[in-house]
């Protein structure tokens, strides 16, 4: 069996393509979709990440403006930040990149954005709506994985979806949206996670793996079964004698399920470029929504 590699890109530039004429809507009536972005510290991956979404942004004209702060910063340094832009109309959206130094209560802090501007999807307010099938904005990684099957014409209806994964960022809202009544939803869904014995007798009965437990390389060919479609979540940075000192792997182990698989995302490449433009897609909707003017996603 060909197994078809669902890479992210096309996915990706086919939905910035459409959100141009609604950012430029917006600006004929002297809106600007913006991004406040809010990093404490300086962990070397979320400067990236920040720096990566910073560019995304100006690249559909839209803004996104960089808040740092000390990593010695306490909990009211972040909550009055946070709050000063609840209240700011000039931010459509408020991102905190995570993970936070381990003093601050990423709870507390992620619970102070208010759900209008939660762009990430993160706040408790909606991720309930998300559960109850009426979602406000939906979690950015979980909503691009349903976004690359779209593109690919993955049917997910009526067919069993394995997630391996339970995080409150993509395995949970994952599982919320695959099992409603959605036009890409309605898949019977088992969520594994560490307390799963025999991971792999599930697995085997996926038509439908979402691999997201951070862990690299761990699901192998033999643990799946043939012609599954399967989305590789999973980043994983493993160490190496190559020029970067590591190389970027997935939870699947990609050459393993080739020849077995329908279907497989690559890591790099495959939801990774999703999870910014769903951002993207969240903010420039946020935007929309305070003037009314909604009118996709
Ligand atoms: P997490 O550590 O918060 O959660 C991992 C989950 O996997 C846990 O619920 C755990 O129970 C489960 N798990 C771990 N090892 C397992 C095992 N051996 N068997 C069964 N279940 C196991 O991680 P997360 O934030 O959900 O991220 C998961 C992976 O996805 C990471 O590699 C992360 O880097 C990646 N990620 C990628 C994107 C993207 O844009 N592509 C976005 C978010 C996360």
């Amino acid at each position: 069996m060909g197994t078809l590699l669902l890479k992210g890109k096309p996915v990706s530039d086919s939905i910035r393509l459409a959100l141009e004429p609604r950012v430029q809507s917006l600006k004929k009536i002297g809106i600007v979709p913006k991004l406040a972005a809010i990093i404490v510290g300086d962990d070397p991956a979320s400067q990236v990440y920040v720096r990566n979404k910073a560019r995304a942004f100006e690249k559909l004209s839209c803004e996104s403006q960089t808040y740092r702060l000390d990593s010695k910063s306490n909990e009211e340094n972040v909550l009055t930040l946070i709050d000063r832009l609840n209240n700011d109309p000039s931010a459509h959206g408020i991102l905190v990149q995570l993970p936070l130094p381990n003093h601050l209560d990423s709870k507390t802090i992620l619970h102070t954005v208010s759900p209008n501007k939660d762009v990430d999807g993160f706040h408790p307010e909606n991720l309930g709506l998300l559960l109850e099938g009426n979602p406000n904005f939906i979690p950015c990684t979980p909503h691009g994985v349903l976004e690359i099957l779209r593109h690919y014409d993955i049917s997910v209806s009526g067919r069993h979806a394995v997630i391996v994964g339970r995080s409150n960022i993509v395995g949970k809202p994952m599982f919320a949206l695959l099992a409603q009544k959605f036009e890409m939803g309605n898949a019977t869904v088992t969520i594994c996670h560490t307390g799963t014995k025999d991971l792999a007798a599930y697995t085997k009965q996926g038509d439908i793996i979402i691999a997201a437990a951070g862990s690299p390389n761990m699901i192998t060919g033999d643990m799946i079964k043939e012609g599954a479609d399967i989305i590789d979540v999973g980043i994983n940075r493993v160490d190496d004698d190559s020029e970067k000192g590591y190389t970027l792997v997935g939870d699947v182990n990609t050459e393993s399920v080739m020849g077995i698989a329908n279907s497989v995302t690559p890591v790099p490449g495959g939801v990774g470029p999703m999870t910014i433009t769903m951002l993207l897609v969240n903010t420039v909707k946020s935007a929309e929504k305070c003037v009314e003017l909604v009118t996709g996603w």
